[in-house]
C-alpha cells in the first residue's frame, strides 16, 4: 500500500448481510414466474417481427439429411462443422426474418456483448473477421452471423420466418417429421435443436398493462420507426419532444438507458431492482495488434485460455482480461492468500464471501462518484452478491441519470403498481408518458415445449416434456434417450459455462459433426444414446457442486427462479464435476477416440 492509499475501513459483513436479506425479502413474491404475461392473444403484437417483411413461398415437402431449430449461434456453428465435414445438405429453420437468433432480435440501441468479442463471436478465425471492438456492438455480430451462413452456404436451404409446430420420430423410416406454421411437412433423417434459453419475450403482469393508449414495444422488438435512429446509435431524433419510460433495470435497459436519455425530452427509467454496473472500458482492436497474434489456431487458444482463467482451470495468462476473468482472479487471489491449514472448504467458501463483499462495495463506491444526485444514487445501488443477478459493466448507465431529463423512478422492489391509459403508477404517483418500453426479460424457467413452442415426440409416442417431467436427462447435455438421431444444441449438461455460452455451442456443434458422419460412413439409420450411459452420466452430473450463481438468498430473478424452490429438478441444471476446461478436454477426446462411447449405432 502506498502512503497516499486510504486505509479502507473493515467491511462489517453481519450488517452487509443483513442489508441483503432484507432488500431480498422486500421483492419476495409467492407468484414467482406466474407474475409475468405470456405474449399472446391481445398482446401477441408484441412479439410481431419489425425488422423484414414475410416472403410468402410454398410449403416444403422434401427430405434433407439435417435439420436445426434455431437460426442463432448454436444453428449456425452446428451447420457450419456439418458442412465442412461434408453434409452439406443442411435446412435451418428460423422464426426470425434471418440468421441471428438473439442478435436478430435485439437491435436496441446500444446492445453489444458482455463477453468479449475475441472468443464471444463464433468462427472468427474460418471467417477471417477481425472484430472492432473488445465488446462489438449487435449490428457487427448480427453480420457475422449473416457471413458465417453465406460462407457454409446456410441460405440455400433456410426457412425463414417458419415456426416449428410439431417434431415427431418415425420409427419405420428413421427420420424426423417436422411441420411448421407455414404448412411445411417434410422429413430429416437427423436433427439438431437450439432454440436458446432468453428467447421468448415475456412482460410484467403490470394491472392496466392492455389499457395504455400511448406506443408501447418490448426491447427486443424496438420501434425504430417510431424513435428514429438506428441500432448502429444513430441519435433517436423522434423522441426529441416524447416522455418516454423504460420499465426493468436489467442488462438490457443497462446498455438502452444511455441512448434513451441522451434522445428523450424526459425518459423515466423504472426500476424494481438495481443491477451490479461494473466498469466496461471498451476500445477498439487495433489490427496490427490483432495480425500479431491472429495465427493459426488463434481462436481456439483464446476459448480455452479464457475457460482456463474463468471456469477452474490453471492458466498462467490472461488473454482475454475482462470483468469474468477479473472477477475469478480475484477469487483465487483470496484463496490462495490462506494459510495452508486454512484450506478447508468453509475458509475458502468465506474468502470467497470477501471477495465478493469488496467487488460489491467497490461497485457502490462507483455509483457514488459517478451519479451526482445522492437520492438517486442511493437507490442505484445493488445490494446483493454479484453473481445473484447477470452482472453488467458499463462506462455510461450510471452517467445517465446526471443528463437533465433522465429520472429514476424507484419502485422499492415493489414494482409499477398500474399501468393507465396515459402512462404508469409508481408510490401512487402517475406519470405520463408517449411512450412505454418493455425491457422485462425473457421467459426462463417455463416449460420446454411452451419456450421451445413445440413438443418433441420420440420412439414409441414418447413426448419430450414426459421424459424431462423430473428434470433433463442427457449424455453431454446433446443426446436424450428415446430421441434417436436428435441432438440438442446448449450448456447444461455439458460444460455448463454460462460467462460464455458461444464455447459451448461450438464444441458441441463440432461433436455433433463428427457423429453424423460417422453413422453416415457407417451406414447407420440410427443413433443413439444407451439408457445406461444416460444413467451412468446422470449419475457423474449429480456428483458436481451445483451452480454457484442463483441461491436461494439472492434477490429474486431468473437465476434464482424468481426466489421460489425449484423443485428437485433444478438439481440436474448443473455441468460436468471437474468444470468446464475438463468438459471440453474429455469431449474432445470421446469424438476424436472414433469410438462414441454410450451411442448406439444401428
Ligand atoms: P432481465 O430479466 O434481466 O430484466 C428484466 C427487468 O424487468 C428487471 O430489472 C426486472 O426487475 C424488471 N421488471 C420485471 N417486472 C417488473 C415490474 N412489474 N415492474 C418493474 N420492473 C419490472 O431482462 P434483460 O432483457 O435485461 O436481460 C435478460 C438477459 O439477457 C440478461 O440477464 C443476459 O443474460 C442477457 N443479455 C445479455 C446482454 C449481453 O451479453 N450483452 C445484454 C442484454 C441482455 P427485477 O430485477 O426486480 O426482477
Amino acid at each position: 500500500m502506498t502512503t497516499t492509499e486510504a486505509v479502507k475501513p473493515p467491511i462489517d459483513k453481519k450488517a452487509l448481510l443483513a442489508k441483503y436479506i432484507q432488500e431480498r425479502d422486500k421483492r419476495l413474491r409467492t407468484d414467482g414466474n406466474e407474475q409475468y404475461l405470456e405474449v399472446k392473444g391481445r398482446l401477441a403484437h408484441y412479439l410481431d417481427d419489425p425488422y423484414t417483411p414475410l416472403v410468402e413461398r410454398e410449403p416444403k415437402t422434401d427430405h434433407v439429411t439435417f435439420a436445426f431449430v434455431g437460426g442463432g449461434f448454436a444453428g449456425l456453428v452446428t451447420g457450419a462443422r456439418l458442412v465442412e465435414a461434408g453434409v452439406t445438405d443442411v435446412r435451418i429453420i428460423e422464426k426470425g426474418g434471418d440468421f441471428g437468433g438473439t442478435w436478430y432480435w435485439n437491435r436496441y440501441p446500444g446492445a453489444q456483448c458482455d463477453t468479449a468479442s475475441m472468443i464471444y463471436m463464433p468462427l472468427l478465425e474460418e471467417t477471417g473477421h477481425m472484430p472492432t471492438e473488445k465488446y462489438a456492438h449487435a449490428p457487427e455480430i448480427l453480420a457475422q452471423c449473416q457471413r458465417i451462413g453465406t460462407q457454409y452456404g446456410l441460405y440455400d436451404n433456410a426457412l425463414f420466418h417458419t415456426e416449428v409446430k410439431d417434431l415427431s420420430w418415425d420409427e419405420a423410416n428413421s427420420r424426423w417429421v417436422i411441420s411448421t406454421n407455414r404448412g411445411d411437412r417434410f422429413t430429416a433423417s437427423f436433427i439438431g435443436l437450439g432454440t436458446g434459453p432468453l428467447h421468448v419475450p415475456k412482460l410484467p403482469g403490470i394491472p392496466g398493462i392492455e389499457s395504455f393508449k400511448g406506443h408501447s414495444f418490448h426491447t427486443s422488438r424496438w420501434d425504430y420507426g417510431y424513435t428514429g435512429g438506428d441500432p448502429k446509435g444513430a441519435l433517436m431524433e423522434k423522441l426529441a419532444d416524447k416522455r418516454v419510460a423504460i420499465i426493468g433495470t436489467g442488462a438490457t435497459s443497462v446498455q438502452a438507458v444511455p441512448h434513451l436519455a441522451r434522445a428523450c425530452k424526459a425518459l423515466y427509467v423504472v426500476q424494481r431492482t438495481p443491477s451490479s454496473v461494473d466498469v466496461r472500458a471498451n476500445a477498439p482492436i487495433d489490427p496490427d495488434w490483432f495480425a500479431e497474434i491472429a495465427t493459426p489456431g488463434w481462436q481456439q487458444r483464446w476459448l480455452e485460455n479464457f475457460t482456463a482463467n474463468q471456469a477452474g482451470g490453471n492458466a498462467e495468462v490472461d488473454l482475454v482480461q475482462d470483468g469474468w476473468t477479473d472477477l475469478s482472479r480475484r477469487i483465487r487471489a483470496k484463496i490462495s492468500q490462506l494459510p495452508r491449514e486454512d484450506m478447508t472448504p468453509q475458509k475458502m467458501l468465506a474468502a470467497y464471501e470477501d471477495s465478493d463483499f469488496e467487488k460489491m462495495e467497490e461497485i457502490r463506491a462507483r455509483v457514488d462518484a459517478i451519479v451526482e444526485n445522492d437520492e438517486a444514487a442511493q437507490k442505484l445501488k445493488a445490494w446483493y452478491r454479484q453473481l445473484c443477478k447477470r452482472p453488467c459493466f458499463h462506462d455510461a448507465y450510471l452517467q445517465a441519470f446526471n443528463t437533465p431529463g433522465a429520472h429514476l423512478v424507484d419502485t422499492d422492489g415493489k414494482g409499477v403498481e398500474r399501468i393507465t391509459e396515459k402512462g404508469f403508477v409508481v408510490g401512487g404517483v402517475e406519470y405520463e408518458v408517449d411512450c412505454i418500453i418493455y425491457a422485462s426479460g425473457f421467459e426462463v424457467g417455463t416449460e420446454y415445449k411452451r419456450r421451445a413452442g413445440f413438443e418433441l415426440t420420440g420412439r414409441d409416442g414418447l413426448t419430450l416434456s414426459e421424459a424431462w417431467a423430473e428434470g433433463m436427462r442427457s449424455k453431454h447435455g446433446i443426446h436424450v434417450h428415446g430421441f434417436p438421431n436428435a441432438f440438442f444444441v446448449q450448456p447444461t449438461q455439458g460444460a455448463n459455462l454460462i460467462s460464455n455460452v458461444p464455447h459451448n455451442l461450438t464444441e458441441a456443434g463440432r461433436t455433433i459433426a463428427v457423429t453424423i458422419k460417422h453413422a453416415l460412413d457407417v451406414g447407420a439409420r440410427q443413433v443413439e444414446v444407451t439408457p445406461e450411459a444416460q444413467a451412468a452420466w446422470v449419475e457423474l452430473l449429480l456428483n458436481a457442486p451445483g451452480r454457484m450463481i442463483g441461491a436461494p438468498d439472492c434477490t429474486p430473478g431468473y437465476y434464482n427462479n424468481e426466489g421460489q424452490d425449484p423443485g428437485p429438478a433444478a438439481r440436474l441444471n448443473v455441468g460436468y464435476p471437474a468444470g468446464a476446461t475438463a468438459y471440453f478436454k474429455y469431449l474432445d477426446g470421446w469424438r476424436n477416440s472414433g469410438q462414441f462411447e454410450g451411442l448406439a449405432f444401428r
